[in-house]
């Protein structure tokens, strides 16, 4: 895979260069206050190596959904005062409504070695997302080096991510990049086996072509959360008022007997968790086996199949997990994706997270650093897992 091998920051001189950083600051924020830090702290050592190695760091990433306007509530001022606080140094807020305004460009200008300026949120520009040329040569114009340290971006080709690369000489990843490609990429280019990878969340429509790339792959693919219902049906199981994507039936059974042709052991669910109602409040039921009776809806896996999933993850060298297995956001209905988690923890193997809602349940339920990688891209790291090449990664330049 082309992607995996990139230059990063190690492998050339930033020395008094003016490096642009492009990060993942976006963070979630309440009343202007930062609610999870997780994502500032993950880029801290590419800044930390930039600033000990003599660079001018030049900072910047998008937060929220701007649309292309000024929305002072998504301004990422809150963001340069914490950062000035973990890094224990003075961050510059170059706070333009362009961005790459007077402000931006008269501190660069005033920039010594080992500084740390952040421009302002750029999808505060309309051309971001639409990756225009003229926004791209604006943040190049600021810039020697390009580093993209943002993985939960890179899926998408905007001025930051991957048009500033055609205007500056030099473009490599920082060290979250890097750690997502090593991670992600050996877990799914060269994996110690049995390798098996753990799917669920809402629909199969989402992962279709996850499923279908890892099942070129793995030895073992398990199935849960509310995408396993559509799998059931698909075989003749009763699934009540369970998520079903009918139109997705056909495809179901197509991935079965892909399965099976590839000597891929295909788990879904032996039993549920039930409910009445879409509620935190509903009274979970376990059921006997496959079938759910009418009236009730599969909320987690039952007790057997998380049993079952978690011996098949004991077994395995490398394992990754996307989507969690049930409405983990109900107490009654957390147990499956908890089980599932614990069972990693334990695992005596590789076991990568791969973002989005299955990293916030790991980490909430406090198995964080028991795993050997969570991925920041929750959207990207999908991708990876589809077999996609990510714009992104694919803009930097090769070793
Ligand atoms: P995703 O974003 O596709 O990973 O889906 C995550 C969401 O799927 C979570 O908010 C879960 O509550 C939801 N989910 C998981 N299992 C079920 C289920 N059995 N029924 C309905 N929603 C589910």
């Amino acid at each position: 895979m082309s992607m995996l091998n990139k230059k990063s920051i190690e492998n050339i001189d930033v020395n008094g260069k003016k490096v642009l950083v492009r990060c993942d600051f976006n963070v979630p924020l309440k009343d202007g206050a930062i609610t999870d830090e997780n994502r500032l702290v993950g880029a801290l050592p590419t800044i930390k190596y930039l600033i000990e190695n003599g660079a001018k760091v030049i900072l910047c990433s998008h937060l929220g959904k701007p649309k292309g306007e000024a929305k002072p509530e998504l301004s990422l001022a809150p963001v340069a005062k914490r950062l000035s606080e973990m890094l224990n140094k003075e961050v510059v807020f170059a706070a333009d409504d362009n961005v790459v305004g007077k402000n931006a460009k008269k501190s660069v200008d005033d920039m010594k070695n080992s500084d740390v300026v952040l421009l302002q949120n750029t999808r505060y520009r309309k051309e971001e997302t639409k990756n225009e040329e003229n926004f791209s040569k604006e943040l190049a114009s600021l810039a020697d080096v390009f580093v993209n340290d943002a993985f939960g971006t890179a899926h998408r080709a905007h001025c930051s991510t991957v048009g500033v690369t055609e205007f500056v000489e030099t473009s490599v990843c920082g060290y979250l990049i890097q750690k997502e490609l090593k991670f992600l990429g050996e877990a799914v280019e060269s994996p110690i086996r049995p390798f098996v990878a753990i799917l669920g969340g809402a629909k199969v429509s989402d992962k279709i072509n996850v499923i279908n790339n890892l099942l070129e792959k793995v030895d073992t693919l398990i199935i849960g959360g509310g995408m396993a219902y559509t799998f059931l049906k698909a075989q003749g199981y009763e699934i009540g008022t369970s998520l079903l994507e009918e139109d997705k039936m056909d495809y179901s059974m197509e991935m079965v007997k892909k399965a099976e042709e590839k000597g891929v052991k295909l788990l879904l669910p032996v039993d549920h968790v039930t409910g009445e109602k879409f509620d935190k409040e509903t009274a979970p039921v376990v059921t006997e086996d496959q079938n759910i009776k009418e009236g009730f809806m599969g909320l987690d896996i039952g007790p057997k199949t998380a049993k079952l999933y978690a011996d098949a993850v004991k077994e395995a060298k490398t394992v990754i997990w996307n989507g969690p297995m049930g409405v983990f956001e109900f107490e009654n209905f957390a147990k499956g994706t908890i089980e599932v988690a614990k069972a990693m923890a334990d695992a005596d193997a590789t076991t990568v997270i791969g973002g989005g809602d299955s990293a916030a349940a790991v980490n909430i339920l406090g198995f964080g650093d028991k795993m050997t990688h969570i991925s920041t891209g929750g959207g990207a790291s999908l991708e990876f897992l589809e077999g996609k090449e990510l714009p992104g990664i694919v803009a930097l330049n090769n070793k």
